[in-house]
């Protein structure tokens, strides 16, 4: 008979599980996340990041032709947007599947639209269009830096990065003053700021002739083009085929005086990409499975276009691990499992009413783990099977690993979804798994160095199980 105390389930923070030895590998390990993300902004800054780390580890770029065998470690760079690992393991490819761990490396901000470069009233400004989901009047009045490249016709491409360096200038969105702010403060929250209302500060003044005055037209487009001319060697016209976006300016800090929270810009899902790639990493030496450790642009859009999770390269791959292994790619997928690596919202007891916190994630508290995501009675989710819930609970409990169920929010509170679905639907075992964050989607969002942690522990302990 189960003693009492067995008959329930409390969940436990790190500060009550874990002893100083287990705490300070936690605050560790986050010095190396904390400055890793500072480096990587955009999908593509990520890409080149984790492309590095990869090599420095001995994986090579792999074409798609040589036949692979066991041992092997090859980096897919799809686009400079988005990539996988793959570690060829010692096991039967057809009877043990491959494990995949599945992040993805775009967050929100501002994109530029084609056309961005605009001035009125002798102010020079980028016009935006937002990607992903923000609330519009959090990126008002913030330094935001200026990343991206621009694809030029003689087929070079440019990277910019402006905005991140202690003397680099920044760029703003302006907002009303409270004075003058009473008609937009009655509007409703997602009515006050509209999209094409983002427009960013660049410029204020402007070029001057041969004479020392102003220039009679466009003055402060001029002295913008002049700029970027001569520092990137662009014209207006290399902005129809650029992907330049505004993000914030600065970099990851800790929160709190006793310093256990890290905020920042991007930690969705950039903390679920770092977390999976050190776990990668730690696996790589002569792992018995095949592991899939792939980094997804377009997931805050939907997952669409080459480089997103809806993208057929995934199944590319594995369908050429399974031919070079003489094994049946069905047989493969079917024998095979994913973690969807992306963050979960944790319990803000400053907005307890859109959550229920009985089956919220609460910081510190672990990893968190969902069953499924979607909104509106389930609407749009994988929902993994409770035999396989029962297979990733039983992995990580043997690892030691810290981690809690995690529903995003009430029932009908709203809602979101994750790649699990288009990877499930190969056929794979896919359940979510990731860190929880305090105002996800914001410029500056908050994580616990300790669900860091047992993020990377939970993906180590899944590529060696
Ligand atoms: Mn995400
Ligand atoms: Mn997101």
């Amino acid at each position: 008979m189960s003693e009492k105390k067995d008959l329930l389930y409390t969940k436990k923070s790190v500060f009550e599980r874990c002893d100083k030895k287990e705490r300070q590998k936690m605050t560790d390990y986050a010095e190396g996340y904390r400055y890793w993300l500072d480096k990587v902004k955009t999908e593509r800054e990520a890409t080149r990041e984790i492309d590095k780390m990869l090599r420095a580890a001995g994986f090579v770029d792999y074409d798609g032709k040589k036949k692979l065998a066991a041992g092997d470690r090859v980096i897919v760079n799809n686009r400079g947007k988005n990539l996988f690992a793959v570690v060829i393991g010692s096991s039967d490819v057809a009877e043990n599947g491959v494990r995949i761990c599945a992040s993805h490396i775009d967050s929100p901000r501002l994109d530029m639209k084609p056309m961005p470069l605009f001035e009125t009233d002798g102010i020079g400004y980028f016009k935006t269009h937002y990607y992903g989901g923000i609330r519009k009047y959090q990126w008002a009045t913030i330094p935001l830096a200026l990343h991206g490249v621009v694809a030029k016709k003689d087929g070079t491409t440019v990277e910019v990065s402006i905005g991140e360096d202690i003397v680099d200038p920044r760029f703003c969105i302006s907002d009303l003053l409270p004075h003058l702010g009473r008609e937009q403060g009655a509007k409703p929250l997602d009515k006050a700021f509209t999209g094409e209302g983002l427009n960013v500060i660049v410029c204020t003044s402007p070029e001057l002739d041969d004479e020392g005055k102003p220039e009679k037209e466009d003055a402060v487009k001029i002295k913008v083009m002049r700029y970027l001319n001569e520092k990137y060697g662009i014209d207006e016209e290399d902005f129809l085929s650029a992907e330049l976006c505004a993000v914030p300016a600065g970099t990851t800090v800790e929160i709190g005086l006793d310093r256990w929270l890290l905020g920042g810009y991007g930690h969705d899902d950039r903390v679920c990409a770092y977390s999976s790639l050190t776990a990668l990493l730690e696996n790589a030496d002569s792992p018995k499975n095949t592991i899939i450790v792939t980094f997804a642009d377009k997931e805050e859009t939907g997952s669409d276009g080459p480089t997103g999770m809806q993208g057929i390269l995934l199944s590319d791959i594995i369908d050429k691990i399974a031919r070079d292994a003489g094994a049946d790619p069905a047989v493969v997928r079917a024998h095979s499992s994913c973690l969807s690596a992306d963050v979960t919202a944790a319990f803000d007891p400053n907005y307890p009413d859109v959550f229920e916190k009985r089956n919220a994630s609460l910081i510190h508290c672990g990893v968190g783990l969902a069953k499924y995501t979607g909104s509106g009675g389930k609407y749009g989710t994988n929902d993994a099977t409770a035999e396989f819930v029962a297979h990733v609970r039983k992995i990580f409990d043997e690892a030691g690993v810290v981690w809690q169920m995690a529903e995003l929010g009430k029932v009908d509170a709203g809602g979101g979804g994750t790649v699990a679905k288009y990877i499930s639907k190969m056929n794979i075992d896919t359940i979510d798994l990731g860190v929880p964050v305090m105002s996800m989607h914001a410029p500056f969002e908050m994580i616990s160095k300790a669900d860091l942690y047992e993020a990377h522990k939970a993906f180590s302990a899944f590529c060696a199980y």
